[in-house]
């Protein structure tokens, strides 16, 4: 027996009407919408390549980098306060540069370790002596037009 040209769950004719195939029946939209998953962020239901993250269904299409919306989904991304970032522009936006390499302070690894002063921000491998390189995390320093100096070169300034 031909299956009849209509949802399988509430029976309104599908002619003419947008439809999906759910276990392998046909089922209208409105149907579809009571089964479905709904996207945390669109709130719309998820008809298909939804992904999920932290138990939370989301479209693919919507889970994206906030800053540049590219899609996040099989890619390494960083959640910060429930905003996500792809690697690039969490490197560029969110992290801290450090004032000496212009690098981004991860927090991982090698140079979890931050001087902070003024505002600004070093690794402590790169906090040294504008003059004479030697390193000044946790010691004295001169803080000198932006630029860090040991006390001894200070003097000569
Ligand atoms: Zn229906
Ligand atoms: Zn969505
Ligand atoms: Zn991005
Ligand atoms: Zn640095
Ligand atoms: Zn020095």
């Amino acid at each position: 027996m031909a299956e009849k040209f209509d949802c399988h769950y509430c029976r309104d004719p599908l002619q003419g009407k947008k439809y999906v195939q759910k276990d392998g029946h046909h089922c209208c939209l409105k149907c579809f919408d009571k089964f479905a998953k709904h996207c945390v962020k669109c709130n719309k239901a998820i008809t298909s390549g939804g992904i999920t993250y932290q138990d939370q269904p989301w479209h693919a299409d919507c889970f994206v980098c906030v800053t540049c919306s590219k899609k996040l989904a099989g890619q390494r991304f960083t959640a910060v306060e429930d905003q996500y970032y792809c690697v690039d522009c969490y490197k560029n936006f969110v992290a801290k540069k450090c004032a000496g390499c212009k690098n981004p302070i991860t927090g991982f690894g090698k140079g979890s370790s931050v001087v902070a002063y003024e505002g600004q921000s070093w690794h402590d491998y790169c906090f040294h002596c504008k003059k004479c390189s030697v390193n000044l995390a946790n010691k004295r320093f001169v803080f000198h037009q932006e630029q860090v100096y040991c006390p001894d070169c200070a003097k000569k300034l």
